[in-house]
């Protein structure tokens, strides 16, 4: 018995042989005598990653036929790396004895405990270079690929891309995290299988919904128009979930030979930050005309707080007047930067003090000074009207935007009448329930609301149905009646609100020819360049002064 059991010699050699190495580089030929006396007719070695596997070799191999069920010892390294150990016997021997199938378990103990010196440190490499939740490569991985095409000067054979799921936040909120998970995962492989790999394409996963991928030139326009739309399936708890990936990407056609990493890094990001303020592409490219666009955004963003403080920002109105009587019955507060010489748009900078939530503070900022105003109108007898104040989505993360609105009114002592406050059209769900919560609190307390750009967006209709505005503001571009069917489309959204009894008015009214027409379709008030743009203060004082419009 003790004699027929690997011997301490054989031990030792094994130790010394297997220790601190992967098994693709032990000499597994100095034990053939061994092999022999157990009739081994192969050994095999496979590695695996999450169990997709990524090499399966012969460590030992003889011509003989295989036995038809080998001896199998699988081992689970970490939750991602999984080994297997497979030994076949010579078809046509003795089957194994008790004692036979010791010495090869003992074999494969020793050959895999050997070696986790060097799992170990793999698993270090593993974890670096492979993303846990999706299985595909990591950012170190792209960034030693992309220094081996920049030694070898190919860079400029393709397209980098920074790549940003849309609607991510509602996959786990709609499937739960684990499914979530397993849906990423999916799509992350998809994406992987999208790519030539042997021509050195390859994608990386950043972090959260953020890939980046590197794509020959010749293959970019097939790829961006497969990512617009992915649909993965995946069988989570017994049944299949399905989902539809969509993305953005900011991209470069990389154009020097020996582009460095960081410059291909700045360019996709800064294209991939442009596809998320107006005009939203979902594909942008950088360019040079990208490039000042990114610096003139980032030069604003930097001095935006500054510019509140000392005063730069300034409040314009812009008159409402009655499609009855031609008379000023209402304004809207509309912001402006005055920076030095220049006077930016809101336009420009609204959507990217939304993004960094400094709209908040404007927004508040506005409603003070407007508030302020109707106070000194009020105490000078000026008889003024009720000023609408835009609010942005952005408040809604806010818990008490009722009360802080309300608490500005209240400290100017100003009838919750004069105040209207404008919300844009909002498409989520979830936005959705807090804007109708808003909404309530603040009829509640006697202040108007006015839902702002309808026509602009998708949701309008259900809008209109669950929620209880005072007022619809149409939309410049719904209120334009040269085209037939769309002056079909206006004229029924003015009647349809004014038989929810809601107040109508129509942005954006220039020519004559459309006053009439939606003037006739029942329209109530008319806010557009025709009677007045947004004014300064001292010139809107004028037409509070005189409040009837003769139209030239
Ligand atoms: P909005 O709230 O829909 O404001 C109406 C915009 O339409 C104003 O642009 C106004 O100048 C423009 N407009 C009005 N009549 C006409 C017309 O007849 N023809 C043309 N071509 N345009 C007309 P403005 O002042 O550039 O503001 C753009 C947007 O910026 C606003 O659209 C609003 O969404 C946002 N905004 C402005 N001030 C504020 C603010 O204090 N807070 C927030 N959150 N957003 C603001
Ligand atoms: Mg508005
Ligand atoms: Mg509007």
């Amino acid at each position: 018995m003790e004699d027929s059991i690997i011997g301490a010699q054989t031990y030792l050699s094994f130790i010394e042989a297997f220790s601190n190495k992967h098994p693709s580089e032990i000499d597994y030929n100095q034990f053939k005598s061994l092999y022999k006396t157990l009739n081994i007719a192969e050994i095999r070695w496979q590695e695996s990653q999450r169990g997709i596997v990524v090499q399966d070799i012969a460590v030992y191999e003889t011509p003989h036929k295989k036995a038809i069920q080998p001896f199998v010892r699988n081992y689970i390294c970490n939750d991602v790396l999984q080994r297997q150990i497979t030994i076949y016997r010579i078809a046509d021997t003795e089957p194994w004895s008790k004692d036979m199938m010791q010495q090869i378990r003992c074999f494969c103990e020793i050959n895999y405990m050997c070696s986790s010196n060097y799992i170990l440190r793999s698993h270090a490499a593993t974890t670096e270079n492979i993303d846990r939740d999706t299985g595909i490569a990591t950012m170190p991985v792209l960034r030693r690929h992309m220094a081996m095409l920049c030694s070898q000067g190919l860079t400029d054979q393709f397209a980098a891309m920074y790549i940003n799921l849309k609607n991510c936040k509602l996959i786990n909120k709609n499937y739960g995290y684990a499914a979530g998970t397993k849906l990423m995962r999916a799509f992350a492989l998809t994406l992987q299988d999208m790519t030539d790999q042997q021509n050195n394409e390859i994608v990386i996963r950043l972090g959260g919904d953020n890939y980046i991928a590197l794509i020959r030139k010749e293959n970019l326009a097939s790829f961006l128009e497969q990512i617009t739309e992915v649909r993965v399936s995946v069988d989570f708890q017994g049944r299949t979930v399905h989902n539809t990936f969509s993305a953005r990407a900011g991209v470069w056609p990389i154009e020097d030979k020996h582009s460095p990493f960081d410059i291909i890094m700045n360019n996709i990001g800064r294209a991939i930050s442009l596809t998320r303020i107006p005009p939203f592409h979902d594909i942008v490219y950088f360019d040079a005309a990208i490039e000042r666009t990114v610096l003139r955004r980032n030069e604003l963003e930097v001095q935006m707080e500054s510019a509140l403080a000392s005063g730069e920002f300034l409040v314009f109105y812009q008159p409402k007047v009655s499609a009855v009587n031609n008379c000023l019955v209402g304004a809207e507060a509309l912001v402006r930067w005055k920076h030095g010489d220049e006077m930016i748009s809101p336009a420009e900078f609204i959507p990217l003090s939304e993004q960094n939530g400094f709209v908040s503070k404007i927004d508040y900022f506005v409603l003070d000074q407007v508030c302020a105003q109707l106070r000194k109108w009020m105490d000078a007898e000026m008889d003024p009207v009720p000023v609408s104040v835009n609010f942005s989505r952005v408040h809604f993360e806010e818990e008490d935007v009722a009360e802080r609105i309300f608490e500005v009114v209240n400290r100017h002592n100003i009838p919750p009448r004069y105040i209207e406050i404008e919300f844009t059209e909002t498409v989520s769900y979830n936005e959705k329930e807090k804007l109708l919560s808003v909404i309530e609190q603040l009829k509640a307390k006697g202040l108007a609301v006015s839902m702002d750009d309808f026509g602009a967006g998708y949701s309008s209709l259900s809008l209109l149905q669950d929620l209880n505005f005072d007022v619809i503001k149409i939309d410049r571009s719904l209120c334009d009646v040269s085209n037939n069917r769309q002056s079909v489309v206006l004229e029924h959204v003015i009647r349809l609100a004014r038989a929810l009894n809601m107040c109508v008015v129509c942005e954006g009214v220039e020519s004559e020819q459309t006053y009439g027409f939606i003037k006739q379709a029942g329209c109530d008030m008319i806010q557009g360049f025709l009677f007045d743009r947004p004014i300064p203060l001292d010139q809107f004082e004028q037409r509070l002064r005189n409040k009837q419009y003769e139209l030239k």
